[in-house]
């Protein structure tokens, strides 16, 4: 039997490469292999690929195809549009197809593990664990919580998610107790959330749901600008409601840090449990269990971030894109995609519309706009009258500061909390101080493995690089003098926190940040005490920026704006003026007029004066023609080279060579820079190097690279570095 007995598959490997196996005869009955994993023989082990093609004979040789060795899957995982959409992306981002389709799916099923079941397993309270129950002493509060929500029916994990505290160890213990025991979710009845209905839209809301849904069924990009607190997310939601009343499926991706609880229960509060949520604080096997769910088409909602723009979902219909300029679309290593992008890729494959929602777009996508490729909904105001916040500098030159902040802030953070209002602070600098310096000698404290500071964390007493997470005890002993007599210079949000403790002593103070948020639940109970009005002073950093809707903060000070004016990069101006916009929007967000103070040494700075005078559209007007005129994305194509070795000159070699062979055959119009240095360039004790491809076409970069791929990674086996390509990089240094 000859028929169709190979299988062409994409392995689970960084290569470039798909490969030919036999199919033994017991598998030679199935139909519908495409699409399913399988485990292949690879060099002297296996490993796991995803089948792509059948067909009656292959180029290898008979003798020397190997055969399949095991089906780890009954029903292909990925359909024809999936791995359409899978083979795009490896030519777009010249990234190898196998590792793009480990990409596409969750961790646990990148491995040689079976697919979760479809219904999840819920528990039921035993007779023992009702005696229990009543037995019960004080101290047991959760299994107390967890045993009466039990008592009213068997639950599902998703039910018991309403819990305010992490259940899982104690239904772990009240397993082994046998007071309760898991059972089968079939039998279980599914809570149905109450469906609230939504609010009755504005004119300009309306117009811009309307535009969605006049375009199901076909492809549009739709930008979405409707300043903070304009109300996107009803927008969002009326078109989501549209989709499913229509039999589709809907995917709405959101920033890392703007997946907040206040977000998924107003999408549970509309469509009750056909929502489904995938984010990296998930364990892998619930992660795996809502992938499921959404290719089996009873997930008829997700929200997720990044990387939920791969999850199958037949019946899709409709996709947003919330907070689109947001940096955290763009996977910043290994398979370096845009998540933004992948969406409208995927929108225009499967004939659907897609929205990108954002007080401030992305010039990318304002350019779009431009060039009439895609449409634009504004929302110009808040509904209910509810007034913009005033948005002014203080200028801090020659101003007596307390710890950072001005007379004029602190006054302002006074009047504030007595009229019972909330206040927030700024300041994109974690730790205590980001700088010491030898009083003696003048040396700053560097990482012994990076081209950078380390920063003093005074309340873990040690000092630390935020770039390679080293740290060292405070009391380590510095290089520079015998006597090092250490000053900490600068601030950082510790500093802040505990000058306004010290100046608001009778306050609630609350402090958000990578730091803080370590322990488990800390951002959710900060959320919601804030939400609550049990915090009076809130400071953070880009943590606070994002997606949150307090009604009570009225303030919002920014403590530093001037460490991002002068950067080398082409887009900091762009993010700067972004981060300040979606800071200054978490104030006011009732009746009151929500203030924003920006303290800065540069008052008359033009990306400040621009978007405090005229706005963000002016803004982004200027810097769009700013960009045209000096060739820059997105009025070019542009592609990053990077390499990194253990010698120092290693990546900087390596990257010569590649730009002669890249220089050598470009066509004329596509420009390749010569070798630069990181600008940090000894990271984690590695040297590091780039080398910049513009063009004014994508094609010219994208040819010019394809067809020297292979050259280029033998350049970097023999030169021993390890190198990456960067598609419309997001960050050039
Ligand atoms: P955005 O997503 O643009 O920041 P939201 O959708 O979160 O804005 O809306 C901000 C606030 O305004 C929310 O509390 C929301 O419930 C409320 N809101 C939005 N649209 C309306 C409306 N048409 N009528 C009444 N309240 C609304
Ligand atoms: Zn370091």
């Amino acid at each position: 039997m000859s028929g169709r007995s190979v299988v062409v598959v994409a392995v689970f490997a960084p290569l470039r490469q798909t490969f030919d196996y036999r199919l033994p005869k017991k598998f030679q009955s199935v139909d519908n292999l495409i699409g399913t994993r399988v485990l292949v023989p690879f060099g002297r082990s296996t490993r796991v690929g995803v089948v792509l093609d059948r067909k009656s004979s292959s180029e290898v040789a008979q003798e020397k195809l190997k055969a399949l060795v095991e089906l780890l899957d009954d029903h292909p995982l990925l359909d024809g549009e999936n791995l359409k959409l899978a083979r795009w992306a490896a030519r777009y981002y010249h990234h190898p197809l196998g590792e793009v389709i480990a990409t596409m799916l969750p961790t646990r099923l990148r491995r040689r593990r079976s697919l979760p079941p479809v219904k999840p397993h819920a528990w039921q309270i035993t007779a023992s664990g009702k005696q229990g129950l009543a037995a019960l002493g004080r101290n047991a509060g959760r299994q107390k919580e967890v045993l009466r929500l039990l008592g009213s029916g068997p639950f599902a994990p998703k039910a018991l998610a309403s819990l305010e505290f992490a259940w899982r160890p104690v239904i772990k213990r009240l397993v082994a107790k046998a007071w309760i025991e898991q059972i089968d979710c079939d039998t279980a009845p599914v809570p149905n959330a109450p469906v609230e209905p939504g609010v009755v839209l504005t004119k300009e809301q309306n117009n811009a749901a309307q535009m969605i849904i006049e375009s199901f069924s076909a492809f549009k990009a739709i930008v979405l600008q409707g300043v903070t607190g304009s109300g996107k997310t009803e927008v969002y939601l009326a078109a989501v409601e549209c989709c499913l009343d229509r039999g589709g499926q809907s995917l709405v991706l959101v920033p890392e840090i703007g997946l907040t609880k206040q977000l998924v229960e107003r999408f549970q509060a509309r469509f009750g449990d056909r929502v489904g949520v995938i984010h990296s604080g998930l364990t892998d096997l619930e992660r795996a269990s809502t992938w499921v769910l959404c290719m089996h088409r009873e997930v008829r909602v997700l929200i997720g971030t990044r990387s939920a723009v791969w999850v199958p979902m037949p019946d899709l219909a409709l996709v947003v894109v919330d907070e689109e300029h947001d940096q955290s679309y763009k996977q910043q290593e290994g398979f370096r995609y845009s998540a933004r992008d992948i969406a409208t890729v995927r929108a225009q494959q499967g004939g659907f519309p897609v929205v990108l929602g954002s007080a401030t777009p992305s010039l990318e996508s304002l350019a779009n706009v431009e060039r009439g490729k895609y449409a634009r909904a504004v929302i110009s105001s808040r509904p209910r009258d509810i007034p913009m916040p005033l948005i002014s500098c203080v200028d801090v030159r020659g101003l007596e500061l307390t710890a950072g902040l001005s007379d004029a802030l602190i006054d302002a953070i006074r009047t504030h909390l007595d009229r019972g209002e909330q206040a927030l602070l700024f300041l994109n600098r974690r730790g205590y101080s980001p700088l010491l310096i030898c009083r003696n000698c003048g040396e700053p404290q560097r990482c012994d493995q990076c081209d950078a500071y380390v920063v003093f964390h005074k309340a873990l007493g040690v000092t630390r690089c935020h770039h390679c997470d080293r740290q060292w005890h405070v009391n380590r002993r510095a290089r520079c003098c015998e006597e090092a007599n250490i000053a900490q210079i600068g601030l950082g949000t510790e500093r802040i926190e505990e000058a306004i403790t010290e100046l608001f002593p009778d306050k609630r103070v609350r402090r958000l940040d990578r730091d803080s948020v370590r322990r488990q639940g800390y951002y959710e109970e900060v959320i919601t005490a804030v939400a609550g009005g049990e915090v009076d002073i809130l400071i953070g950093t880009q943590m606070v920026a994002k997606g949150l809707d307090f009604e009570g903060v009225t303030l919002v000070g920014v403590v530093d704006a001037d460490s991002r004016l002068y950067s080398v990069d082409f887009r900091a101006d762009e993010r700067l003026a972004q981060l300040l916009l979606q800071v200054a929007g978490r104030a006011g967000r009732t009746q009151t007029q929500g203030r924003v103070l920006i303290q800065t040494h540069h008052p008359h700075h033009p990306v400040l004066r621009k978007i405090i005078d005229d706005g963000y559209n002016a803004y982004a007007e200027a810097a769009l023609r700013e960009r045209k005129q000096a060739g820059l994305p997105p009025y070019s194509a542009m592609v990053i080279i990077r390499a990194e070795s253990a010698k120092p000159t290693g990546a900087l070699d390596f990257l010569r060579q590649a730009r002669g062979l890249l220089v050598e055959h470009a066509v004329a119009r596509v420009e390749v820079s010569y070798p630069i240095p990181a600008l940090m360039e000894r990271r984690a004790g590695k040297y590091r190097a780039l080398v910049v491809i513009r063009a004014s076409k994508r094609s010219h970069t994208g040819e010019l690279i394809s067809d020297h791929l292979e050259r280029l990674e033998d350049l970097a086996r023999q030169a021993r570095v390890r190198w990456s390509l960067d598609i419309d990089p997001q960050d050039t240094l």
